[in-house]
């Protein structure tokens, strides 16, 4: 699946009426996509957290699959957040692929800082 067709497909289950493209980040439908963002991306770390504490670590199979769908969530909060900033999904991807090869090239990798 082209990542852009997943924005558009994401787009349709978006129920803020006023979830379109805007430049005041104080509007509730983007509000509610930048704070479920981080709470589904809480969500996948709160799966794997319980992994390592009541199964030593040990992934199954429905452990495995339970990711999948925490991830899904954040992909689909990304691909919003992003649609109402007006950039398509395939736009960051590339962007941050052009951030990591430069990070690579400069032997940056490693450190802190979003602008190394
Ligand atoms: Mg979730």
């Amino acid at each position: 699946m082209n990542i852009n067709d997943y924005q558009k497909q994401a787009a349709k289950t978006d129920t803020f009426k006023d979830a379109i493209p805007v430049t005041d980040l104080a509007t509730p439908g983007f509000v509610e996509k930048a704070l479920g963002l981080s709470g589904e991306a809480g969500e996948v770390a709160d799966k794997i957290k319980k992994i390592i504490r009541d199964k030593s670590g040990k992934l199954t199979e429905e452990d495995r699959q339970e990711i999948v769908l925490e991830l899904g969530d954040v992909l689909w909060y990304v691909a919003n957040v992003s649609r109402v900033l007006d950039v398509s999904l395939e736009y960051v991807a590339n962007k941050n692929l052009e951030k990591l090869a430069a990070r690579q090239k400069n032997n940056t990798l490693h450190g802190s800082g979003d602008h190394r």
